[in-house]
């Protein structure tokens, strides 16, 4: 379990898929399978080409030089079709393979989270059956001001004065929000004593408020969600998720994970 923000998490619930299986599934067009991580000793030649290059360059006699390996001895392994698959956008591979995971987090984040539909599933927690536990995101003085600082480069970030945010306008901030959070708790909690419908009686939870759900998708669709989230011109605190999942994809699918940080040409 990742611990993210000051309530949340992510967890693997489960993944299915490799870095092998998506090869082997691209070879379906050629009928071959997995062949190997390589680099592995070369078909052609079983590696005797090797030395040859020096042997033509003093005797000019091209018998025995190989074109398969270029003399090496030596073929690249399946990394090299991943990779390919990968820099030309032959993404249906990368279907599958994938991730399910539980996640921990604002409400706020959630929002920006279910805009990506394809190709994920999500199952959230009900306040209409549950109530929410009393838990919200307090951001840090330092996210505060840094966020203010760096707003600068991003118009989504901006802060509504030019004025440089303190430390101290921060507390006073966080200090007034904790005030909306306890007020809104004794509002819903109310509301929930007297009897008011669960649906109904959640009205003044605020978006800082931490939800649960499990999000489902393939490695194509998590690849697209890291692109676009993982992005500095994402919101911070669902960058932190982002990051968290390509911690898990870099653990589960090495190579796909190394081909994805270096991005495509
Ligand atoms: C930095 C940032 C700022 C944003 N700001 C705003 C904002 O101010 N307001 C706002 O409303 N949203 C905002 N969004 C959300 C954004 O508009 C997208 O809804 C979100 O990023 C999901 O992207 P998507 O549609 O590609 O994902 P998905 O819905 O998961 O789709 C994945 C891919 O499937 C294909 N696809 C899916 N649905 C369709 C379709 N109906 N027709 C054709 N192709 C489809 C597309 O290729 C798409 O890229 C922002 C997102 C980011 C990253
Ligand atoms: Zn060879």
């Amino acid at each position: 379990v990742k611990k993210l923000l000051d309530h949340g998490y992510l967890d693997l619930v489960e993944h299915w898929g490799s870095d092998q299986r998506i090869v082997e599934t691209a070879r379906m067009s050629t009928n071959k399978g997995f062949l190997g991580w390589g680099p592995s000793e070369c078909p052609e030649c079983k590696g005797a080409s090797v030395g040859v290059d020096l042997l033509v360059a003093r005797t000019g006699d091209t018998s025995g030089a190989c074109s398969k390996c270029n003399n090496t001895g030596q073929v690249p392994g399946d990394e090299k079709l991943l990779r390919y698959l990968h820099e030309h956008a032959h993404s249906t591979p990368f279907e599958f393979a994938g991730l399910t995971i539980e996640v921990k987090a604002p409400i706020m984040v959630f929002r920006e989270w279910h805009r990506h539909r394809v190709p994920f599933g999500y199952n959230e927690m009900s306040a209409r059956y549950v109530p929410l536990p009393d838990e919200n995101y307090s951001p840090t003085v330092g996210r505060i001001v840094e966020g203010a600082r760096a707003a600068g480069k991003n118009k989504q970030a901006q802060a509504a004065t030019d004025a440089a945010v303190t430390d101290d306008d921060a507390l006073e901030w966080l200090a007034a929000l904790a005030d909306v959070y306890g007020h809104a708790q004794r509002v819903y909690e109310l509301g929930l004593k007297l009897g008011v419908p669960k649906e109904l009686a959640r009205l003044p939870v605020p978006v800082g408020r931490y939800s649960r759900m499990r999000a489902t998708g393939n490695l194509r669709g998590w690849l697209g969600f890291m692109t676009l989230r993982s992005a500095p011109n994402a919101q911070w605190e669902i960058r932190q998720f982002s990051h968290a999942i390509g911690e898990v994809v870099a653990e589960m699918f090495p190579c796909t994970w190394t081909l994805f940080a270096e991005g495509r040409p």
